[in-house]
This record gives C-alpha cells, sequence and structure tokens, in this order.
C-alpha cells in the first residue's frame, strides 16, 4: 500500500507532551552506536547501520548532475564507496582528528569523502567550491588542513598558486569525475578514482569517542571574519532528532535541501541528518534556477524541502505562473534557514506551493535546528517558531553594551513578553558547539552565566513563539527605538514592487541613526522618482513615521554572501565610505 503524504501524522504532533518527556539520552537510545559499545560515529549512525539492515538497498543519494546524468547510490553502496575513503586516509598516513578539506561542486565524489573522513575519524572540513584561493588559503591554513579532495580545475586555478603556503597540507586528492580534464602530476598529488579504486570497501569504524571532532565548519562571514565552529560525533543525536520533529522526516520520504554542504546546513541537513533517518536525499549540483527547482520538486516527488528564504524571494520574483505549470503535490512540507522569512514568503508559500513555508532557526554554533515551526504546529508568518524539544532558550535583557547581568554576574531575563532582547540558549544539546577553532577567547565571550548567546536580538510572544528582530550588530537605534531591519524589510517586501530589501542605519545627529533602505525592484519595474516616493509613503503607513525608511535607494542587486544572505554590513560600509572587511564570502555580481 502506497501511503500519501497527507496521510502521514506529524512525527511532533504534541509539542507539549514531547517537550514535558524529552530527554537527550532518550533521543541517544534512536540511534544504535559502535557495535560492543565501542562509541558513537556519524558515519555508523548515517550509513553502516542502514547498509546492514533492511534499507541496505534503498536510494540514500540521488545525484542530480549538471550534465543531465541522474547517479543513485543505495545505503549498501555508500557504505563500500565510504570504507573504500576510509580505507584510502589509513594508507596516506592521515591520522584520526587531522583535517580533510574538500573544494568541490555537489557531486558524488563530496559526500563519500565526507562521510568517508567521519568513518576513519579525521575531521571533515567542506569549503565551497565557488571560494576564490584567497578565502581557500585563509580556511586551509586555520583549519591546518591535511589533505584536500578536489578537481583538476579547481585545484590549478584555486590551490597550485598557494600550496607553498599550506605547510600541512600533505596530499591532493583530484577527482576527475568522468572528464577529461588534464591532470598535471605534481608531488603529493593523485588521482581520487585510482586511489579509491585500489583501497578495500570493507572498513571497521574504530572506536569514536562521542566527544572525538567531527566537523569543522565555517561561519557565513556575514557580519565579518568567519570562524571555525568545531563540532563532535555526539552532535549526530540532535541531528537525527531535529531532523526527525523539525522536518517531520518520514523512512519513505524524498527529502531535498537545497543548500551547499560548504555551509552548515548542507552537511547537517544535506548530508547526516536526512541520511541518519534512512530516507532519500535529492543532490542537485547545478545552483538556483527557478524552472530547474520546480521541475526537479515535481520529477522527483520531492516531499521534505528544506531552502533558503533569499530562494524563495528569488522564486517569488520569477512569478506565480511559473510554479503554476508544474505539479507540486508531493510537497508535504516545506522549510527554509539560514535568514528571517517575510511573511510575504510565508503567505506567497501557501497561495503557490500549497503550503505555508515553515521558518526555522540556528547558526553554524548550535550545529542543528533550535527553533522550529513545526509540521502540527499553525504558521505564524513571521515568527521563526518554537524551541524544539530538548532545548531551552530565553530572551536576555540587553541594552547598548550588551546583555545586562546582576551583581553575580548573572543575566537577567526579560520579565516581559514581547520584550526585544538577546536571544540565549542553555548549552548542553549534543551539536552545540565545542569551540572556535584557534580562537577559544572568542568562543568563551559567547556565554555567560548559564547561557550561550546567540548574537541575535529577538523577542517572544505570550505564546512562546520566538520573533526575529536582527543580528545583534545590524539592529538600528534611532530615537529610542530598537529597530529591526528586518521588521523593515519585511514591510517593504508587501509591496508588489519590490523583491528584496536591505535596511540599514545612517549615522543622524539628532535621532542617532536614521533608517535607510536599499531595494531590488521585482522584475520589468522601472526605478522612477515616483516608485521611490510612493515606497517612502507605503513603508510610513505600514510602520508609522519612527519606524519607516526615510531613505530609499534602488540597486540592481544586493550583496549577499554566498550562502545567500543580505550582506548588510557592506551596505553600511560602501553607504559611509567605511574599509569592507572581510568580502571573502561575499557571492560576485551582487
Ligand atoms: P557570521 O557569524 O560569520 O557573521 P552568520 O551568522 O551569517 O555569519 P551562520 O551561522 O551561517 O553565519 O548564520 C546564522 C545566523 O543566520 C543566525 O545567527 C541569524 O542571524 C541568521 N538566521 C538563521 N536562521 C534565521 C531565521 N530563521 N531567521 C532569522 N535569522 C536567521
Ligand atoms: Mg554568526
Amino acid at each position: 500500500m502506497t501511503v500519501t503524504s497527507e496521510s502521514l501524522r506529524p512525527n511532533l504532533d504534541d509539542y507539549e507532551g514531547t517537550r514535558a518527556r524529552f530527554t537527550w539520552d532518550q533521543a541517544r537510545s534512536l540511534l544504535d552506536g559502535l557495535p560492543h559499545g565501542r562509541g558513537l560515529n556519524i558515519a555508523h549512525e548515517a550509513v553502516d547501520r542502514h547498509a546492514a539492515g533492511p534499507r541496505a538497498d534503498h536510494v540514500a543519494l540521488r545525484f542530480l548532475g549538471r550534465d543531465g546524468c541522474v547517479t543513485d547510490r543505495t545505503y549498501a553502496d555508500l557504505r563500500a564507496d565510504t570504507a573504500r575513503f576510509a580505507n584510502l586516509l589509513t594508507d596516506l598516513g592521515i591520522e584520526p582528528g587531522e583535517r580533510v578539506f574538500s573544494l568541490l561542486n555537489r557531486t558524488p565524489a563530496l559526500y563519500v569523502t565526507a562521510l568517508g573522513t567521519l568513518k576513519h575519524r579525521s575531521v571533515f572540513c567542506p569549503l565551497f567550491s565557488a571560494f576564490g584561493p584567497e578565502p581557500v588559503r585563509q580556511r586551509m591554513q586555520l583549519g591546518d588542513a591535511r589533505i584536500l579532495v578536489t578537481t583538476p580545475s579547481l585545484y590549478h586555478r584555486k590551490v597550485a598558486p598557494i600550496r607553498d603556503q599550506l605547510p600541512s597540507l600533505r596530499h591532493v586528492l583530484l577527482v576527475a569525475n568522468g572528464s577529461h580534464e588534464v591532470t598535471r602530476r605534481e608531488p603529493r598529488t593523485h588521482s581520487f578514482e585510482e586511489f579509491l579504486a585500489a583501497a578495500s570497501d570493507t572498513y571497521v569504524i574504530q572506536p569514536t569517542s562521542p566527544n572525538d571532532m567531527a566537523l569543522l565548519h565555517f561561519t557565513s562571514g556575514t557580519t565579518g571574519t568567519p570562524k571555525g565552529a568545531v563540532h563532535v560525533h555526539e552532535a549526530v543525536v540532535a541531528h537525527n532528532v531535529t531532523g526527525y520533529y523539525a522536518l517531520d522526516l518520514h523512512p519513505d520520504d524524498v527529502f531535498w535541501c537545497t543548500a551547499d554542504p560548504g555551509w552548515v546546513t548542507g552537511t547537517s541537513y544535506g548530508i547526516v541528518a536526512p541520511l541518519c533517518n534512512g530516507v532519500t536525499t535529492i543532490v542537485d549540483e547545478v545552483d538556483f534556477d527557478a524552472e530547474r527547482w520546480y521541475r526537479v520538486l515535481q520529477d522527483e516527488h520531492v516531499n521534505v524541502w528544506y531552502t533558503a528564504p533569499t530562494a524563495v524571494r528569488m522564486l517569488m520574483r520569477a512569478g506565480d505562473d511559473v510554479a503554476r505549470s508544474y505539479d507540486l503535490r508531493s510537497l508535504r512540507l516545506v522549510a527554509s534557514v539560514g535568514e528571517p522569512l517575510n511573511p510575504e514568503a510565508v503567505v506567497w508559500g501557501e497561495r503557490v506551493l500549497g503550503l505555508p513555508i515553515r521558518d526555522n532557526w540556528w547558526q553554524t554554533e548550535t550545529g542543528g535546528i533550535m527553533i522550529a515551526n513545526c509540521a502540527a504546529d499553525e504558521v505564524r508568518p513571521g515568527s521563526m517558531g518554537r524551541p524544539l524539544p530538548g532545548i531551552e532558550a530565553t530572551i536576555l535583557q540587553h541594552d547598548e553594551r550588551g546583555v545586562i547581568v546582576d551583581d553575580t554576574c548573572t543575566p537577567l531575563e526579560v520579565e516581559h513578553s514581547d520584550t526585544v532582547g538577546e536571544l540565549a540558549l542553555r548549552p548542553g544539546w549534543p551539536s552545540m558547539f565545542r569551540d572556535y577553532l584557534h580562537e577559544h577567547e572568542r568562543y568563551q565571550r559567547c556565554f555567560a552565566g548559564d547561557w550561550y548567546l546567540t548574537g541575535d536580538l529577538a523577542r517572544r510572544d505570550a505564546d512562546g513563539w520566538y520573533w526575529f528582530v536582527g543580528r545583534g550588530d545590524d539592529v538600528i537605534k534611532s530615537a529610542g527605538h530598537l529597530i529591526g531591519p528586518f521588521e523593515v524589510e519585511s514591510a517593504l517586501m508587501e509591496h508588489p514592487a519590490v523583491a528584496e530589501a536591505g535596511v540599514i542605519g545612517i549615522p543622524d545627529p539628532v535621532v542617532g541613526e536614521r533608517v535607510k533602505a536599499f531595494v531590488m525592484l521585482a522584475n520589468d519595474v522601472e526605478p522612477t522618482e515616483e516608485l521611490r516616493r510612493e515606497l517612502i509613503g507605503f513603508g510610513r503607513k505600514r510602520l508609522g513615521a519612527a519606524v519607516a525608511p526615510k531613505d530609499i535607494e534602488f540597486r540592481d542587486a544586493l550583496p549577499h554572501t554566498k550562502s545567500g544572505k543580505v550582506m548588510r554590513r557592506l551596505l553600511r560600509a560602501q553607504e559611509l565610505g567605511l574599509a569592507t572587511g572581510d568580502t571573502s564570502t561575499l557571492e560576485p555580481n551582487t
């Protein structure tokens, strides 16, 4: 019997009850652990335990190649491929704990490298393949890269020129990927395919402590130089259970996470969480393209789709008719992360996809989803949702200098609902980062009393839903008001002419800061002075004069990080003629 998507009961259908009963020990017991009590290893939970059971022949990953080729790998295939890679690392003399970097497109080699590295107990650090030589050098140096897996063309363009600046780097493996790219053989540079074929396809995972370092993820660099967040094997406990609760993964689901593994979302939810839950995951090598994405959703019968606000905004810009020409009825849940999701986008989802888009909130540092609009909940457009079972969140009192503490240095929680303050979490969930690599003091500064400080400002309503206000650094202080750029951007986006907006504060002698908006217009809308005035009036009507932008500037595109976030600090620097700071994650042509 085929179970239709609609008849599936959400995994988290009793929020209060599940939260009250939930313990992380119980979440741990959903996983197998290594045989004979030899610890906990992400690759075992994601791959080997399925390969040893009835799901062995279930498609784990389906790759949609740039060239139109579709490649399926079952859980059994993945077990063999990743065993080969783990053996290859041993043969090359790589030790557990050493860093294995990848600089690859979303091709099978990337996923084999990720999971084979975890099997071997060395540390996986994925780099986004669009990085130029400088960001690659910066991250590989900071991460003490021992081995790099990349393609011949990426190697020659981005790594060869800086290889002599990477003293820790011992080997480079080049993935030809069936192409005939000429590989100039250099010392300690090998063929990925040849080495993999020569390695054995069986591998027994050695004892792994849950606290062994597993993943190194660099943050998006939205607010400054990217930090290297350290995660451990125990993170898999959170990846598994948050995939189950927040993404509502069911065993026969087809799941698609559009994020690249170069960002934490693409690893936690593009690799680990779905595989742990035993589902089929779609991996598309091609970047955003509205028609292609709708076709993938339709042809692959995607049930659960995890994407980002910026992609949703681009789909909205492409127009409703494009969406309507595809059959999207397989979709059961659409979720989004990475940036605030404008209420307009939630409503658009309902109208065009037939489902609200469910926002959730987390960070590279938290390793997994913390706050979410779950499948069984009503969606409150504009809200990030409620903390997942096992996650204790709060709002701390906050002033110009930061979190307010009492005489005993204990941070004070806000007393009333809807008060804006710093979003904080009680440490103790398994995917919590354990350090910023080589920046331990910076890591320590993230804690106050018993709380982890997220750096984001938010408020909680009387029913316990959380609402994002802004990053601490982006919030605008104007005439005694604390203005979140998100609120202003969302209001502007309600105007049909606006496709995307970025809002910043400009220093002002009278009010402290004055609100300015940069606006990208919808397709075919002319940037006229009349429209500019209309938008200023529209903002004032929606937000009131104190919060509305005083000034609006049209831009053909807004600056984004490569992971798709609006870089407000760059808008501010450009506006004020300041140094632009670290732009290693800036998406070109934005
Ligand atoms: P950096 O720390 O280098 O400045 P970054 O904070 O953008 O970059 P990430 O860890 O990728 O790096 O992003 C996490 C941040 O993204 C959160 O702290 C928050 O500011 C923002 N974010 C993520 N999800 C949401 C959401 N649902 N709503 C609002 N903001 C979100
Ligand atoms: Mg951050």
